[in-house]
């Protein structure tokens, strides 16, 4: 039987678009420490940039050493890709307490270095808090539920969930992981994205990727539309006046909600939750023109809508 092709119908082959990025095990957290080094040059966050820095290269030793840890079985991957859920879905996968390994090794590690008296103390404090203090600030985390929040905690214990679900979701591999509907939120943990990024080279030339703040998957979505609404109708694009404009909001007014979106092919090096802590002064312009933000960086402050304030 044949078909009937209709003007305007692809008859040729479409050019694949690769769907994710999966997190780099190797890389991906000395990656975000190199980048928060650079950052924190002549910045004035510059001391917290490399406080997190130093975090940061404590995750990418605790993900080198991870242990195997329980994933979704078969049945369970079969029936997230059929209804197009998170696997590793950040509240409701039973997380195993390796984490707090993970979380145990990052403030060996840190306990090491000479830290601002603040982070020295954070870094005790949790290292002596008992495993229910520490469960029930990851679950407000996880849950994006400020109210309980220990403020100064929290950067540290989300890097153990970090490492965890980035571990998860590296184990995992694409061939577990479709779109979701609604397709903001991350095919593997269902985060809301910490920002976007504009890539360069190759068949992703010119392609939008969304980036999870949990477990470190960026995956695709379409340019020019509202990450949060979908709407193409009215966008606006906010930048640091005098910046070199490689990061900018893209606010939109039907929802009044912003995602911070960064271009490789004005700075090849960005990387989305160190290029967001170094540009919170954006938050704050954007957050004064009255837009939302959508997802929230852990490093930072609990939150789940609102920008981040400067400490
Ligand atoms: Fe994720
Ligand atoms: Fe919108």
């Amino acid at each position: 039987m044949s078909s009937i092709i209709r003007p305007g119908e692809v008859t040729g082959p479409v050019p694949e678009i690769p769907l994710l990025h999966l997190p780099e095990r190797g890389t991906v957290f000395a990656r975000r420490a190199a980048r928060l080094r650079h950052l924190g040059e002549g910045h004035s966050l510059g001391d917290y940039l490399r406080f997190l820095a130093l975090v940061t290269d404590a995750q990418q030793a605790a993900l080198g050493a991870h242990p195997a840890v329980p994933l979704p079985d078969d049945r369970e991957r079969r029936l997230c890709r059929e209804h197009g859920l998170p696997p590793v879905s950040a509240t409701g996968w039973r997380r195993a307490e390796a984490w707090r390994g993970d979380l145990a090794a990052i403030l060996t590690d840190l306990a090491g270095h000479p830290l601002p008296g603040a982070a020295a103390e954070a870094v005790a404090r949790l290292q002596s808090s008992p495993h229910e203090v520490i469960e029930d600030q990851a679950e407000r985390i996880l849950a994006a539920e400020p109210e309980g929040l220990d403020a100064t905690l929290v950067p540290l214990v989300a890097a153990g969930l970090q490492v965890y679900w980035t571990h998860l979701t590296s184990a995992l591999g694409a061939e577990a992981l479709v779109r979701l509907d609604p397709p903001h939120l991350c095919p593997a943990c269902g985060s809301r994205p910490v920002a976007s990024v504009v890539r360069v080279g190759g068949a992703e030339q010119g392609l939008r990727y969304l980036a999870c703040p949990l477990c470190a998957l960026q995956w695709h979505l379409v340019r020019a539309k509202c990450v949060v609404c979908d709407s193409s109708r009215a966008l606006g694009y906010y930048a640091i006046e005098g910046g070199s404009g490689a990061v900018k909001a893209e606010a939109c007014d039907d929802c009044h909600r912003y995602v911070k979106i960064g271009y490789m092919e004005k700075d090849t090096g960005i990387e989305p939750i160190a290029d967001d802590l170094a540009t919170l002064a954006l938050d704050l312009l954007v957050n004064d023109a009255g837009y939302a933000r959508f997802g929230v960086n852990p490093l930072f402050v609990p939150g789940p809508l609102e920008p981040p304030a400067l400490p």
